[in-house]
């Protein structure tokens, strides 16, 4: 039966209702408060200094490693002087990888040190090393063509970045096509887009029905190199030596703090990163950048004497890069909320020019945001992209939670997982307008009158 038209109007003026109630709240009362947690985020470079302290003094925060767990110590503490809320380190077991010493040589045709990073969760090599000669190839589909040219040889994938997510894959799987066509071991080209010989470490993983092979990542200029002594018809040989082991799983933290809201502290909307990196340069962008933007973004808040209806919980995400264990744990030990949690923001992406958000969530709710965002125009970051989120929420979106990231635009890949991902690569301009475009959205998501629909 058709329903009366009565009650289908009801329905889509119910549908539209809390937008429109948005709209006129956005119009007429958030823009102040936008302003002035923009003008607090922009007065000065507290964000960025903070940022310097946590990256100067503990360095690169691998899972497992003892500088993880001292930098979350330190986070927990400066959170509680700070007077957040229920300030807590929930525990996660993670992995625990140690990448010992490692070398590269070019054997023939003329010694020389190649700039490498083994591959995170590689094996090592016998302590003599894996010597072997080199197939290099452009594709998985050029290898299968020359499969049976791969037994007993080192293969090099130089395959040039085009986006991350299609070139990631030869990092990520190289070592199984590698080894399934006889391969002693597998080289990667860095995933990136530009190099000054700087090589890219990275996730990897093996599959159970061909051997473990070991896998690392020369640079850019090598391994165009060595493709073009290949083209020429000149025998490449090479050595590679890894100490890389994987290690019994250690316990580390989610890193919580709140501030509770005042009218519904069960819903919670959550932002963050994570707060573990490679164990090269400072993860600086990879992922503290991130993670400083979401806290200071909650510390303003606060400070600004502001206290939303809703709870505003930052996370900082143990765990992203080798397991994501943090991101999974969050899921499970608050499996009971997820249906109070309102959204969850990530920002790993790194901190560079203000782009805005991206969104996965629904179109009710969308066309709230697009109002929503409207108040981060003068930043140049009003932006609502189609496809937001993160890895790190990833498994609470997969339970039904709309997702956002944190948008920004710039040279992140060039960085991404290197010893050059360092604190100077982030500007101080960049990363307060990013806090202030995570205080603004978290604080109007909030403690706007009705809650963003899902
Ligand atoms: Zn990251």
């Amino acid at each position: 039966m058709r329903a009366p038209l009565s009650l289908v109007l009801a329905a889509a003026i119910l549908t539209i209702r809390p937008s429109d109630r948005l709209s006129a709240q956005t119009a007429q009362s958030y823009p102040s408060t936008a302003n002035r947690l923009i003008d607090a985020a922009l007065r000065d470079s507290a964000a960025w200094q903070k940022l310097a302290r946590l990256t100067d003094t503990f360095g690169h925060r691998l899972s497992g490693s003892e500088a993880l767990e001292r930098a979350i110590d330190w986070m927990l503490a400066e959170m509680r002087r700070e007077g957040l809320d229920s300030v807590r380190g929930e525990p996660v077991m993670v992995p625990r990888w140690v990448r010992g010493e490692e070398r590269a040589e070019l054997v023939v045709p003329r010694p020389l040190r190649l700039p490498m990073l083994g591959l995170g969760g590689s094996i090592g090599t016998p302590r003599e090393g894996v010597t072997a000669e080199v197939l290099v190839v452009s594709s998985f589909a050029d290898l299968e063509r020359q499969a049976e040219r791969a037994r007993g040889k080192i293969v090099l994938f130089d395959v040039p970045f085009t986006s991350y997510g299609a070139t990631v894959q030869y990092r990520g799987n190289g070592a199984v096509a590698a080894a399934r066509a006889g391969a002693v071991a597998a080289l990667v080209r860095s995933v990136g887009p530009y190099s000054l010989r700087t090589p890219h470490t990275g996730g990897m993983g093996y599959d159970a029905s061909v051997p473990k092979v070991p896998a690392a990542a020369i640079t850019s200029e090598d391994a165009a190199m060595l493709h073009r002594m290949q083209d020429r018809g000149e025998r490449v040989v090479v050595r590679l030596r890894m100490g890389a082991r994987s290690e019994a799983d250690v316990q580390s933290r989610n890193v919580v703090a709140e501030l509770r809201g005042r009218e519904h502290p069960e819903q919670v909307v959550v932002m963050g990163g994570h707060t573990d990196s490679w164990d090269v340069g400072q993860g600086a962008q990879d992922d503290a950048g991130g993670v400083v933007a979401a806290w200071e973004a909650l510390r303003l808040i606060k400070a600004l004497g502001l206290q939303p209806r809703r709870t505003i919980r930052v996370v900082g995400w143990t765990n992203e890069e080798n397991g994501l264990r943090g991101g999974l744990a969050y899921r499970d030990q608050h499996a009971a909320e997820l249906t109070d949690h309102v959204v969850a923001i990530e920002s790993d992406g790194g901190i560079f020019k203000p782009v805005g958000f991206g969104f996965t969530g629904s179109d009710s709710a969308r066309a709230i945001l697009r109002e929503v965002v409207r108040l981060l125009e003068r930043l140049d970051a009003d932006s609502l992209l189609a496809g937001g989120g993160g890895a790190d929420i990833g498994p609470i979106m997969q339970r039904g939670v709309p997702g956002m990231s944190h948008v920004t635009e710039g040279d992140y890949f060039w960085y991404h997982h290197t010893d050059a991902d360092t604190v100077d690569k982030v500007d101080p301009r960049d990363l307060a307008r990013s806090v202030a475009m995570m205080a603004v959205m978290a604080y109007v998501l909030a403690d706007m009158p009705t809650r963003l629909p899902r």
